[in-house]
């Protein structure tokens, strides 16, 4: 529901307006717009019964309901975009949204010091704005390794520490979510967990940036819907990425669908990036997709890399060498200045 006040509205009365919203428990949503009214987004179940006492109130010139099933993530109140910050920990900061693109790199797993450090520097130095790596892996088979588990994230905090880069890592339980957050600059959500809505729950009430993968049959709405969940947790920064989605077709992994790329970023401020890697499933397709989801608009992507992909404990097909890596960020400089986004002066240096 939506409080329209009428412009110029003394601030005591908006002051006004808030608290009566806050004190019944609902969230508010403010938005000054150019025309000097002031739109007070209501949100939370139930918001509906609040419409007869802000109508009442003065300054209030209309109450509407929400013309859409997620006001925190739409851009109804949100017209800037949503600029989400990783590395608070000591790391250096990332910024996903804005102009620049960002890329996210690192190898599926955490599987041992030695190759998650490796593939930590090598990241750096080609000039990428932070590192993934699982340590707690959602495997489809029970038999498959399942990752090293609060070991992974310690290996991670030292890779940060060495590097700076900011930590990107998945959770796939409620119960994991404080010992991930202390460790981890940004929770990612896995495909098969999009739909987890504990597990959102978990990550909206705590204070590190979420990386939410689209799941691999969901909708772009159940996509959205899934956001919503987060934010109306209590987490505002969200990162939504494009994962490619479960298709008729066998000769990739997956099917990167492009086209909800440009969708989410007409309807959400949240930023939009894309992942190749699980996407496609094979090393060769990697770079040509995400230079295809640069182009559409994306704000960044996230890669799979591995010192050694033939080692790989999981996902190794779709691993990139450093060479892959290094000609990727080559790539992506000129696509990323061609839709307007800027060539990120580290870009330029990996091109060196
Ligand atoms: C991953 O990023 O390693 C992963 C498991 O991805 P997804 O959830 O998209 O399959
Ligand atoms: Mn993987």
């Amino acid at each position: 529901m939506i409080a329209v006040l009428a412009p110029r509205t003394p601030l005591e009365q908006k002051a006004a307006v808030v608290r009566a919203i806050e004190a019944r428990g609902f969230q508010v949503v403010v938005h000054e717009r150019a025309d000097a009214t002031t739109r007070i987004g209501v949100v939370g179940s139930g918001a509906k019964e609040l419409g007869s006492l802000l109508g009442a109130m003065p300054g209030v010139a209309e109450v509407r309901p929400h013309s859409t099933p997620y006001p925190l993530v739409s851009r109804e109140d949100h017209p800037g975009e949503t600029r989400v910050r990783l590395g608070d920990q000591r790391a250096r900061t990332a910024r996903i949204g804005g102009k620049e693109i960002a890329v996210i790199a690192g190898p599926c797993a955490v599987e041992h010091r030695e190759q998650i450090l490796t593939a930590a520097r090598y990241v750096a130095e080609l000039g990428c704005d932070a590192l993934r790596g699982g340590a707690y892996k959602p495997r489809t088979s029970p038999y498959s390794f399942q990752g090293l588990g609060e070991a992974g994230l310690d290996l991670l905090a030292e890779a940060r520490a060495e590097t700076g880069l900011p930590i990107v890592t998945e959770v796939v339980a409620p119960e994991d979510v404080d010992v991930v957050a202390e460790k981890a600059d940004c929770l990612q959500i896995g495909a098969r967990n999009m739909q987890n809505f504990r597990l959102l729950q978990a990550v909206g009430g705590q204070p590190r940036p979420v990386l939410l993968k689209r799941g691999m049959i969901a909708t772009l709405d159940e996509f959205l819907h899934a956001a919503e969940y987060v934010l109306a947790h209590g987490n505002p920064n969200v990162i939504l990425c494009e994962r490619g989605i479960r298709t008729h077709e066998r000769a990739t992994r997956n099917t990167l669908d492009v086209a909800a790329v440009p969708w989410l970023k007409s309807r959400t401020h949240l930023p939009v990036i894309i992942d190749p890697s699980h996407a496609c499933g094979v090393r060769e397709l990697v770079k040509p997709l995400a230079l295809a989801g640069i182009a559409a608009g994306a704000d960044g992507i996230i890669v799979e890399t591995h010192p050694e992909p033939a080692k790989a404990l999981s996902d190794k097909e779709q691993a990139l060498t450093r060479d892959d890596l290094r000609d990727l960020m080559r790539g992506l400089g000129p696509v990323a200045e061609a839709v307007g986004r800027g060539r990120p002066e580290r870009m330029a240096r990996s091109a060196g």
